[in-house]
Parts: structure tokens; sequence; C-alpha cells
């Protein structure tokens, strides 16, 4: 039997001293015990233990796009005109790319504190659109990449037909993303053939934006999908952008959200990613559906998307999680950090994002992460409790940040103290220590071959 002892360890029910964790042999949790005597001779964790967070929505590809886009190209400079320049990136990769990639961006991940991912993965085909000789060659990269680095892997092949609502063909620069809904199952099935479904790996699907699915289109796949799989989770990008919102209504005479929860059957299994432009109506509709909302803060902010209507849904007990999407950061605390900012920034008050489980920002934003993540991923991840995986972080009770602090305090200073490295210390995912001592046992190795594809990438 596998153990560890936290001295401190925030489980669903608060933080508990002397916690004893046991784990079986696929890495899931099968006692969780306070205040436990037996503690002598199991291994001890070397500060406040923390549940580890999923998270949940990655294009892995764009991490190498960090920092080339930073540049005026356009004298209107938003969203559309970086989308172009992520076209031209999207189509110079290869498989091989992907997964150089993808390695060194799963153990940022892990040393930043995520534990697991929600990939949303549209680059199916090659640039020309034609497909690969298996049909699923990048999204069996992205499962080898977290494999090899010890990550949980949710894995969502994106639905993606048109360029724009009505059915607009698509551009030649989305010819590696077209599929339909059939192309979708026969990916599921080939994945569930070679790389069967298990504790650290889900299957999901992503219709990628009411923009690009048909409501046609979107229903077949509901309907297919359902009859493969009645809990798999379905991922969409929905009102990020106003543009998208104004041709929405004009499309099909409804906002996305609204239309979207007015047409379609979304519950928990769903995750609307991004949705900053909503109505309160809207909001409020969005947390009674118990889907997730997928907030990617810091990706919001570089591409200028706008901001979460997030007090608004707090106050309505709207399920949350956090993603960091195009990876300008990979930090968990940053994407907390910002959230809460970007409100204050708004209302010009202190402390918005509380709840009635804590009225501490931090201990309420990473429950609520937490939470959201797990529901979101589809899997057992879901904190410190039997049934769950033993996915967790250690903090270094050294770090200047943390010293002197207890309970509700440890949180709030994670997310919002920025003072030298991470406090995340170690990192178990599955009942597998990952990173000790800050490190990844692949990282040397992975920081060449990346910094190798980077320099083709870029020459
Ligand atoms: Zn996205």
């Amino acid at each position: 039997m596998k153990q560890l002892i936290a001295d401190r360890a925030l489980l669903p029910e608060g933080w508990r001293n002397n916690v004893l964790l046991e784990w079986d042999d696929k890495g899931i949790l099968t006692r969780v015990s306070p205040d436990a005597a037996e503690i002598a001779l199991a291994p001890r964790a070397v500060g406040p233990v923390l549940p580890g967070i999923a998270n949940l929505h990655s294009h892995a590809f764009q991490r190498a796009m960090a920092g080339l886009t930073e540049y005026r190209s356009d004298l209107n400079d938003n969203f559309w005109s970086w989308r172009t320049l992520m076209y031209k990136f999207a189509g110079k990769l290869s498989p091989v790319d992907l997964k150089a990639i993808a390695v060194q961006l799963y153990i940022e991940m892990l040393q930043a504190g995520y534990t697991s991912v929600c990939e949303f993965h549209y680059l199916h085909h090659g640039s020309d659109g034609k497909p690969y000789a298996n049909p699923v060659e990048n999204m069996v990269c992205l499962i080898e990449a977290a494999q090899e680095v010890g990550i949980g892997l949710t894995l969502l092949p994106v639905m993606y037909q048109y360029s724009g609502f009505g059915a607009q063909a698509p551009h030649a620069g989305q010819a590696c993303f077209i599929n339909s809904p059939e192309w979708i199952m026969s990916a599921l099935q080939i994945l569930q053939a070679s790389h069967p479904q298990h504790a650290g790996l889900r299957y999901g699907v992503a219709p990628h934006s009411l923009r690009a699915v048909s409501p046609q289109s979107l229903q077949e796949l509901l309907t297919q999908l359902r009859q493969w799989d009645a809990q798999a989770p379905v991922h969409i990008h929905i009102a990020e952008q106003n543009k998208e919102v104004e041709d929405c209504v004009a499309a099909l005479g409804a906002r996305p959200v609204a239309w979207l929860l007015d047409n379609v059957e979304v519950d928990r299994h769903w995750c609307l990613v991004h949705a900053t432009q909503m109505t309160t109506p809207e909001t409020e509709k969005l947390a009674r559906s118990g889907a997730v909302a997928g907030i990617c803060p810091t990706t919001e902010a570089n591409l200028g998307d706008g901001i979460f209507n997030g007090v608004a849904y707090a106050a309505a007990q709207g399920a949350w999680g956090i993603g960091s999407d195009s990876h300008v950061s990979t930090s968990v605390s940053e994407e907390l950090r910002l959230y809460e900012y970007s409100q204050r920034l708004l209302h010009r008050q202190r402390n918005m994002l509380v709840g009635s489980e804590s009225a501490s920002a931090g201990g309420y934003m990473y429950r609520q992460a937490l939470h959201g993540g797990a529901t979101a991923s589809g899997r057992q991840v879901a904190g410190l409790a039997v049934g769950q995986r033993a996915d967790l972080l250690a903090l270094d009770p050294q770090h200047a940040d943390l010293g002197g602090k207890h309970g509700e305090q440890l949180l709030d200073s994670f997310v919002f103290c920025n003072h030298g490295q991470t406090p995340v210390r170690d990192v178990m995912v599955g009942g597998n220590w990952v990173i000790r001592d800050h490190k990844h046992s692949r990282q040397e190795q992975s920081a060449l071959s990346y910094a190798r594809t980077m320099k083709r990438l870029l020459d």
C-alpha cells in the first residue's frame, strides 16, 4: 500500500492536521484519515499539501507562439489579427514538433501545480488539409506527451467545419482543422482502440464554436456522442468576442450563450470556454445549467477578449475552472490572481470572488478551480477524498511567502504573492511523484528538444 502523511492538508471539509493518505495501484485514493495515529512509518510530505488542479483549456501548440505576437501588425490589432498569425504558425507544425512542444508545456504545467490538462485539439491534418496516414496522429502525439511527462489528460478532438455563421466556406488557413461529426466519432473509436481510456486518460469532444459548426452538425455530433458515452465531456468556445456575438444574433437570432442554453441540453458535462460576453440573465442561466465556465484570464487579457461576469456568476453559484489556453502563462496562481484583479478593477472594490465555503478570495477561487476543473475533465480529480485520484502538491514550507501562515492564509499567499520561485515544491499525479524539489526528470532533455524545435520553426 502506498502512503503519504501530510502535517497539514486541504481536504473537502477544510484544512486538517496529520492526514494519512493511501492509494491503490491505479493511483486512486483508498484512505484519507485526518488526525491519524499510525503515522510513524509513512513517508512525509515536505510541507502543506493541496489537491492538484485540472487545467480545463489548452491548445498545446500555442505554447510555442508565446512572445511572438506582441507587436502591432495591423492598425486594428485584435483577436482576429492574432488568429491570422496563429493560423500561419499552425501550418508549419509537424507531429514531431507538436510532441516536443507538448512535452515542454506539460512539464511546465506540473511545475506550476496543474496535475491534469484538457486538450481542445483542432490541428488534425497537414497544412494542406491532407489527412495523415494515421488520421489521429497529432492526438496520439499529445497522449504520448502526457504519458511520458505524467500529467492526466482529457483529450477533446475539435469539430470544425466553417469560417463563420451561416456555413461559410473555410479559409485556406483552416484546412488542417476541417472535419465532420462522423470524422470525430471515428477518431474517438480509433483512439479508444489504440489508447483505451483509464484513470489518467479520458475522451470527449469539442465543437469549436457556434461560428465553426452548424446547429445541425452540432446536434448530430451530440446524438452520436451520447450513444457512445453518455457522460463524455463536451467543451465549446463561446461568446469570446463582440463580433462573434453580433454575427450570432444576425444568423441565429440570439446571443451565443442564450442560443446554446435555449437550443441544446447543456448540463454538468459541458464546459463553456471564455463566455466573456454575457448579459446578467445569460450569466444566471449558465450558472443554473450546471455547466462549467472555462475562464482563461491571462489569455483573455492577452487577446483583449473582455472580462467574465464573475461577481454575478459567483452570486448565482455557477461552477467554473481555469485554463491556460494559449499559454502566455502556465501559472495556476497567476490565472486566479488575474481573475480576481479583473473583478477588482471592474467594480473598484476588493475581494470580489468569495463564497459560502470561504471568505478568503484565494480559498474560494482555489476550491472553485479544483471542482470546476475536475467536472470539466470528466475524471475523478476533485480533491483529496476516497475514490479520487492521488493528485496533489506539496508546498515549500521554507518559501518566504508561506512562513508562519496557516489555513486560508496559505491559499491567499499562494494565489496573491508572487516572489521568486513558485512555492509548489513536489507534485504527485496518480500516486507517482512527477516533480521533486521543483524538478522533472525529463526537463533538461525537453528543454533541448524544445529549443531545437523553436529554432527550426523560427528560421
Ligand atoms: Zn481556446
